[in-house]
């Protein structure tokens, strides 16, 4: 038997429960790993409130990152006893996830854990550092150099966004940070950030052109924020999108792009091909200050899982919620 997060959907509508499994019902896979550590992310924040569409098949177990150790496989490239950590792939979403103490799965989706790092300075990153990583990689990728200009941040309390500032900062870039939680300014601070602003600068209605300020950004929120961001993104610069706290829409107009050479460049985890995540993770390795981690991250058991989702919705989560499934 293991512990488990399971959610479901039935007659009596949405479920979910802490729960005990047997280990026969879990789905087939090339790879079985017991789970040690695993996190909470937005969208494992939506997936167990309900609050938005993120499960695709029922029952489910959330969860989208674990690392563990192999326990079995089918697979030449695993065997019992290596470190593994798994990212996206539609795992917590069509298939079982990481927030139960085992997992089975298919081997193209485990990574061996990056040597230097525990499975739980791992999950301290997840899929939040791995994105920040990717976003920070796109930047460098289309030529945004630190003597650029100013890079601004959004969502900076959260885990893309806490990550973010500390790696764009370590590589000498003069990191913006723009938050809700404006009272908090020593934390995006100590990040490596060199000023704070209001999100409320960012989240109203604005002009399809405002003044230049921007050589990149690194935006977690959607909405009216990124079109304001690429409206006020400076002549070449570069903006990546990878997240909707604000929202799915996008009112924005061509003038950022046209007038500007603005670009706005997509960021995805989930199905982003291993040559490129193998990337992101070396270079996470070298450039995460471990140390930091004591700063943005906090560990709960499973049975604190589900009310924590709530608050992360609420939006009372700052930094980085891992969770020790064994605790
Ligand atoms: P967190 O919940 O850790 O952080 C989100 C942050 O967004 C909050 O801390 C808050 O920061 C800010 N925020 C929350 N609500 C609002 C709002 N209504 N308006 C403006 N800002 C808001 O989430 P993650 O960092 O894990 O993820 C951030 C986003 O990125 C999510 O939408 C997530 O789904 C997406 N994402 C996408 C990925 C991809 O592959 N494309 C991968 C990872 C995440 P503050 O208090 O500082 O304002």
């Amino acid at each position: 038997m293991f512990k488990a997060i399971y959610i479901d959907q039935g007659d009596d509508g949405y479920s979910v429960k802490l729960t005990e499994l047997d280990e026969s019902v879990l789905p087939d896979g090339e790879v079985s790993v017991a789970v040690e550590y695993s996190t909470i992310n937005y969208k494992d924040a939506l997936a167990i409130t309900g609050k938005g569409p993120i499960i695709r098949s029922f029952p489910m177990v959330p969860g989208i990152d674990l690392a563990g150790t192999v326990t079995g496989s089918r697979d030449v490239r695993f065997a019992p006893g290596d470190r593994v950590l798994v990212t996206g792939w539609g795992v917590g979403e069509r298939h079982w996830g990481g927030l139960a103490q085992c997992a089975r799965g298919k081997a193209d989706w485990f990574l061996p854990l990056p040597k230097t790092f525990s499975t739980r300075d791992a999950m301290g990153l997840g899929t939040a550092g791995y994105t920040a990583m990717l976003c920070v990689q796109t930047l460098l990728a289309h030529g945004v150099t630190a003597d650029q200009g100013e890079i601004l941040v959004t969502g900076a309390s959260g885990g893309v966004g806490s990550i973010a500032i500390q790696l764009l900062s370590k590589r000498g870039y003069r990191v913006v940070a723009s938050t809700g939680r404006f009272a908090d300014t020593e934390y995006h601070k100590a990040l490596g950030a060199l000023e704070v602003i209001d999100r409320e600068v960012l989240s109203g209605p604005g002009s399809p052109l405002e003044k230049e300020r921007w050589a990149g950004a690194v935006d977690v929120v959607g909405g009216q924020t990124l079109a304001n961001v690429c409206a006020s993104t400076k002549y070449g610069g570069v903006v990546t999108a990878c997240g909707l706290t604000q929202g799915m829409n996008l009112p924005l107009t061509v003038a950022p792009f046209i007038l500007r050479g603005v670009s706005l460049i997509g960021v995805d985890s989930v199905y982003c091909p291993p040559e490129k995540r193998r990337a992101a993770w070396a270079a996470l390795e070298f450039e995460w200050d471990v140390a930091v981690r004591h700063q943005i991250t906090r560990c709960i058991p499973l049975s604190e899982v589900i009310d924590q989702a709530s608050a992360m919705i609420d939006g009372k989560v700052k930094g980085r919620l891992v969770v020790d499934v064994n605790a």
